[in-house]
């Protein structure tokens, strides 16, 4: 701790994180977002929810694929055993082991949905992190990717960090915004990446409002592609059969039961694609234009056809207010660049303390801004929320305790307060 009890040095912020790390994302984090909630007079009944990617504390240099990966642990393997002593050495064969068995687990998993696992790779220093694509076009590195849902306040009201996946979190995220507003939310505004059966399914099992865009790839045509997307295509059920772009009447003409690497669908086509003038815009395929219909799709059709409301469309643009200025003032003003820890679960924490210093801003800023201007409110408002600040981090720190132990939730109420 510096000297004047308000500049702690890198030492006692790291023996912090360590002591209150199932604190700071979870109770805590709970505790003073429904202060921050009771502050700024919001709620949690519309709720947008987004994700970013952030680059690990890892360098782009170095990665290693599968063959890589093994043949160093194998040889970090060989080194030990020769020296069992070298503590140094059987610390190098774990970690090279668990970089090893990380990246083969990766592998199959991606072999599993029956896609090649030939370019993955894995950084030594940080396995947790995925090789993924950047923001802004910045090349691949190892990287996270933190998710959150934000009220219209912009407040965030649930946080988390996976490896790469923005959809599996959801149901995390709203179980967290139910313990810190009490309820469920109404409405959920998500953007387009969240497009998939599971959040569909999670929306109804919450009886929750959904609005979610289609896809480029599903909804409109992208850009490298010239092909009708499904979209295009009208689903009937009276007779179960498609109504194509040309008109003609596509009708079941297989099944697939399904297995661990597809999930069952009902496939669709019809005679009408030989001589078909709309054939180049519409298929490559030499037996003509074939659709697979899957379980979720009944429900997506729903969600397409409340996305075409002029009602829904203006609901929905409400979201990017809502939660995308959430991440710039996290990369702007807090510098959330990079991650600075290592592993996973560091990761969570140190995203979970840059969310509690974006909530006590806005905090702040509705204070500063939101309740009704007088000078007098705006200094009383100012000196509170210093000493609050200062008081919370001299606590936190434990300054003059030689048996640092955990906040005390009751304190940290008190502060809350
Ligand atoms: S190619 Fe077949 S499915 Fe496509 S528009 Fe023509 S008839 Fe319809």
């Amino acid at each position: 701790m510096g000297n004047s009890g308000i500049c702690p040095d890198h030492a006692n912020i790291g023996r912090f994180i360590a002591l209150h790390d199932d604190l700071i994302a979870g109770p805590f984090f709970e505790a003073l977002t429904r202060s921050v909630l009771r502050e700024t007079g919001s709620a949690g009944e519309c709720l947008a929810g987004d994700g970013t990617v952030v680059e690990a504390a890892a360098s782009h240099y170095g990665l290693l694929k599968v063959e890589a990966a093994q043949q160093k642990a194998e040889d970090a393997q060989r080194q030990a055993q020769d020296d069992p002593d070298d503590l140094d050495k059987q610390g190098r064969a774990e970690q090279a082991q668990r970089v090893h068995h990380t990246l083969e687990r990766r592998s199959q998993r991606r072999q599993a949905r029956g896609k090649s696992s030939g370019q993955l790779r894995i950084s030594p220093q940080e396995p947790d992190a995925l090789v993924q694509p950047l923001k802004r076009g910045r090349g691949m590195a190892p990287a996270y990717k933190p998710s959150i849902l934000a009220n219209e306040s912009r407040v965030v009201v649930g946080h988390v960090v996976d490896p790469s996946n923005e959809v599996a979190v959801l149901p995390g995220l709203l179980t967290q915004s139910r313990k810190v507003t009490g309820a469920m939310p109404g409405e959920l505004l998500l953007d387009a990446g969240y497009w998939a059966d599971a959040v569909i399914e999670t929306s109804l099992t919450h009886d929750i409002s959904l609005l979610c865009p289609e896809g480029r790839t599903g909804g409109k045509r992208s850009a490298g592609s010239r092909l009708y997307p499904k979209s295009d295509f009208c689903y009937s059920e009276f007779d179960d059969s498609y109504r194509c772009p040309a008109g003609a009447r596509m009708v079941v003409i297989g099944r697939w039961a399904g297995n661990e690497k597809s999930p069952a669908y009902t496939l669709y086509g019809t005679p009408a694609c030989n001589g078909c003038e709309h054939r180049a815009q519409c298929t490559r395929n030499k037996k003509g234009r074939r659709l697979k219909r899957y379980d979720g799709d009944e429900a997506k059709e729903a969600l397409r056809q409340v996305m075409c409301h002029p009602k829904a469309k203006r609901r929905f643009s409400r979201r990017p207010a809502m939660v995308e200025p959430v991440f710039s003032v996290m990369r702007g003003l807090q510098g959330l660049n990079r991650f600075r820890r290592k592993g996973l679960a560091a990761v969570r924490t140190e995203f979970a303390l840059h969310v509690l210093a974006y909530n006590l801003g806005r905090a702040l800023a509705c204070r500063l801004f939101v309740a009704p201007f007088s000078g007098h409110t705006v200094v009383l408002a100012l000196l509170k929320q210093y000493f609050a600040h200062h008081q919370f981090i001299a606590m936190m720190m434990n300054i003059n305790n030689p048996n640092p132990g955990k906040v005390a939730h009751a304190e940290l109420n008190l502060l809350l307060a």
